[in-house]
């Protein structure tokens, strides 16, 4: 997504909404324990990781798990062989275990074939990799589609390895098996839908993506307590082939989503960066600007492109859909990214928190995104003989509420949504929203269906 064409939002930041945003939140705590618990676990696109991962996300919430059979053909793909790892570890000549997979998941290359044999320090090194410009790191790479065996280890090492035999022994299963994936339906007045997406496919990495993990659960969480206007879809799912798959199996439920977002990297200290959907103007992308406008925070918002997460999939041209993509530092901007530094210290709960707000926001402005009537269309109705004047404060933030209310009805034709109407007022949503509700009460408006 690096070089795509960016358009910055400074916007000087509001010290209330600043103050709120830092506090320490019980969500962020509970947020960070879900990333921390998540984090052992040795995820790949397939195989018993993802399902402990699926079966942990069971504790707090509803979540169906589907399992789609190896060799399934979905689109211009098929479903891989389901991969699991026991065991992997490089000895050296005295026999001591110099890489060990049981210290860290990403010592291993994603997707190696079952390997055990001797080599020498050339033969061993075509296998090796590493990060020069970080020595200390061990990066993350996989090998899904292409079958091959290598070890991940941080360059210094490497670079203290003497000539020699080594004995190199992956312990790992490549059979027919399933794909899993995890989604999590809540059902609203409508039948439209909202989707959220993340994908759950990395080893020991916690900003991209156990972040995107939580956030997305505890949405959920949230919102299976509320009273919902759209029905919501979660998935957890592995990256690309996920996506994929689900698609081939629900174009025909395609039609009734309104709205998407894709959540990725969301726990670092970065500002937000909301990547548009290919529709570039459809209400999710016009809601995302609307709530981190309202934030005081700076943030970017990018336009589409076909490189990133899985809104590749969700906006490629057949279906169009009008998802997007939040995130705070995008993936490869941030230099702990795809190795051993994207770990624990580098998520901190209140980012988490914030991302977990926001993204809440979001979904709510398009809980509450209505198109009204105004009843008295002819003209101004008079306000002031309703009593409607009186019933807002004074001082700029009743200029502003007033203000509101002209908005509202003048706008309110059937054909402006709220969101609409604070996009041309430059008022803030909620604002908007509480004067349609007030003109509502005084029986100047009505929601057009
Ligand atoms: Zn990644």
């Amino acid at each position: 997504m690096v070089g795509a064409s960016a358009k910055r939002h400074r916007q000087r930041r509001r010290s209330l909404a600043a103050k709120g945003r830092s506090a320490p939140k019980p969500i962020g705590q509970a947020l960070y324990r879900l990333v921390a618990d998540l984090y052992p676990l040795c995820r790949s696109i397939t195989g018993s990781g993802v399902r402990e991962t699926l079966s942990m996300l069971r504790r707090l919430i509803e979540l169906k798990i589907h399992q789609v059979p190896s060799g399934t053909e979905v689109f211009d793909w098929t479903v891989p062989k389901e991969w699991n790892i026991r065991d992997a570890y490089i000895r050296d000549g005295s026999g001591k275990k110099i890489v060990d997979f049981k210290k860290s998941n990403l010592h291993i290359v994603g997707y190696s074939a079952q390997v055990h044999t001797k080599l020498s320090l050339a033969e061993l090194k075509k296998h090796l990799f590493t990060s020069p410009e970080h020595p200390d790191w061990i990066p993350y790479r996989t090998s899904y589609y292409e079958e091959n065996w290598g070890f991940c280890l941080s360059h210094r090492q490497l670079s203290e390895l003497r000539d020699g035999e080594y004995e190199v022994c992956i312990d790992a299963s490549m059979d027919a098996g399933f794909l899993s994936y995890g989604e999590c339906y809540l059902e609203g007045e409508l039948k439209d839908e909202i989707l959220v997406s993340c994908h759950i496919c990395h080893p020991s990495l916690a900003n991209d993506n156990l972040s995107g993990i939580a956030v997305a659960a505890f949405l959920a969480k949230a919102l299976s307590a509320l009273s919902l206007r759209f029905s919501y879809r979660f998935l957890f799912v592995p990256g690309t082939i996920g996506p994929i798959t689900w698609l081939c199996f629900n174009e025909e439920r395609l039609s009734r989503i309104r709205a998407g977002l894709v959540l990725a990297c969301l726990g670092d200290s970065g500002g937000f960066t909301y990547k548009k959907s290919r529709q570039a103007d459809a209400d999710i992308d016009r809601a995302v600007v609307k709530v981190l406008q309202e934030t005081g925070e700076p943030f970017e918002v990018i336009d589409f492109s076909p490189y990133g997460y899985d809104e590749r999939q969700f906006c490629s041209p057949a279906f169009n859909l009008p998802v997007g993509c939040l995130m705070r530092t995008p993936h490869g901007r941030f230099p702990e990214y795809h190795t051993s530094a994207d770990n624990l210290s580098f998520v901190r709960p209140e980012r988490l928190a914030d991302s977990f707000i926001t993204c809440l926001a979001v979904l709510l402005l398009l809980e509450n995104n209505k198109r009204f009537i105004n009843l008295k269309p002819k003209c101004e109705p008079q306000l002031g003989k309703r009593g409607l004047y009186a019933a807002i404060g004074g001082g700029s933030a009743g200029k502003s509420e007033q203000l509101a209310l002209l908005w509202v009805l003048n706008m309110s034709d059937g054909r402006n949504s709220l969101l609409d109407i604070a996009g041309r007022s430059g008022l803030p949503f909620s604002m908007i929203r509480s004067a349609a509700q007030k003109l509502g009460a005084y029986g100047l408006l009505e929601e057009s269906r």
